[in-house]
């Protein structure tokens, strides 16, 4: 049995290795094409390790959060970015907790193999934004069907995924309640793609396979609803512990990739006659990021720690994912410094990184949001929206 104090370095080791045949060089290419890892992805899913968390009674390892998150962690440590993957390994989550045993036993061998993606999670929407409760697309029951018609924005690997995830709305919402009437569908979009589902990539900052997703009367067969009809809120707020947690170990990679970096570049580069990391001027912010990673990988510990202790820290998730986002954009920041003019040059991979990594203090939720959150339920002060 393993418990969120595990180290699990053989996992990391292994991770690492893997890791190793994808270099900066191989990252940056593809950065600037916008094109999908496909050969990375390939690697982590032959390799099992999108399937950590799947129970080895559906064919996954049957392994704890933690050891989801050390494998996402090493990734971003290596330079790599697992966000064209990450949702293989927990968007499932869904499934697992509220499917039907018939809905489990159909998907979930697949997803473990790989040989079925499920890793496309439909919930944000152009006009509602972080306001879920307020998102307009509709499921209406015709017959053995939902037909759903409406938009989702910021779909991530919308391409790359044989299944989505999506949440819609199936009845009005009901006592002044707007996230109820809600429902999860999961919806197979090989079928689906040209018959009332149109996807249409976003270009982004980063390379990001995030699309736009237009359903336009696509029919669902009503046996692929998730749980019980109108309680899909609950069902997506379920995961959503789980999905700060290891995007919160993504970060704290991301914060000790570019302090490693930073330290090598400071010892190695040489100015007026002695190694800038000789300064304390270059030395402390190094030293300072290096000291928020350290007290956000805590809390990213704490949270797995409750997690796995079957409790709902709702209050650690959100934090580990606001410190680790702020520890991985200080440490890109001062990274960027330490390096001067290099630090803007592609072949260093700093800048892609730098990128890469601001993206985590806006999604899967942005800071203020965290904030508020802990402002009302954590420390009780009135709902501010
Ligand atoms: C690259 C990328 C990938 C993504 N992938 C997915 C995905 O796969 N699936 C999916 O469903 N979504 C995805 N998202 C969406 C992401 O979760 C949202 O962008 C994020 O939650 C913020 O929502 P928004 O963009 O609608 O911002 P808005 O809700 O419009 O907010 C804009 C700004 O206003 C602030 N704000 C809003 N309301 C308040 C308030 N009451 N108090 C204080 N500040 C407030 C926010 O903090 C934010 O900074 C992705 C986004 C990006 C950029």
């Amino acid at each position: 049995m393993t418990d969120a104090r595990e180290d699990y370095s053989d996992i990391r080791d292994a991770v690492a290795k893997l890791c190793a045949r994808f270099p900066g060089a191989y990252w940056r290419a593809l950065d600037r094409d916008m094109a999908y890892p496909s050969q990375f992805v390939e690697a982590l899913t032959q390799s099992g390790w999108l399937a950590a968390l799947i129970p080895e009674a559906y064919g996954g390892a049957g392994l704890p959060l933690s050891a989801g998150a050390a494998i996402l962690e090493e990734i971003h440590r290596s330079g790599g970015n697992a966000g064209a993957c990450h949702a293989q390994m927990y968007t499932m989550g869904t499934l697992l907790r509220h499917g039907s045993q018939a809905q489990k036993q159909a998907y979930l061998p697949g997803i473990a193999d790989g040989s079925l993606r499920l890793q496309a999670f439909g919930v944000t929407e152009p006009s509602s934004g972080t306001d879920t409760g307020a998102l307009r697309t509709t499921a209406k029951r015709d017959g053995d069907d939902f037909v759903v018609t409406g938009q989702k924005i910021w779909t991530s690997r919308a391409e790359h995924s044989d299944l989505m995830i999506l949440l819609a709305r199936t009845s009005a919402p009901e006592g002044g309640k707007a996230t109820s009437g809600l429902s999860v569908l999961l919806v197979d979009m090989r079928e689906a793609v040209g018959n009332g589902l149109t996807i249409r990539p976003i270009r982004t900052m980063m390379n990001h396979a995030t699309t736009e997703v237009f359903f336009d009367g696509l029919r669902v067969p009503a046996a692929n609803l998730i749980g019980q009809e109108g309680r899909g809120f609950r069902y997506i707020l379920s995961g959503m512990n789980a999905e700060r947690i290891l995007i919160a170990a993504e970060c704290v990679g991301d914060a000790k990739w570019f302090t490693e970096r930073s330290v090598d570049y400071a010892k190695a580069r040489a100015v007026f006659g002695r190694p800038i990391g000789q300064n304390q001027g270059v030395q402390f912010p190094v030293a300072k990021a290096y000291a928020n990673m350290r007290a956000a990988e805590l809390m990213v510990r704490e949270a797995l720690r409750l997690y796995e202790a079957g409790e709902n820290p709702g209050a650690e998730a959100n934090m580990a994912k606001m410190l680790a986002a702020d520890a991985s954009f200080e440490a890109a920041n001062v990274c960027v410094q330490t390096h001067g003019g290099f630090g803007f040059a592609q072949d260093y991979d700093v800048e892609r990184k730098f990128r890469e990594t601001r993206l985590y203090q806006v999604a899967p939720i942005s800071t203020n949001l965290i904030l508020s959150y802990l402002a009302e339920h954590v420390l009780g002060l009135p709902r501010s929206y």
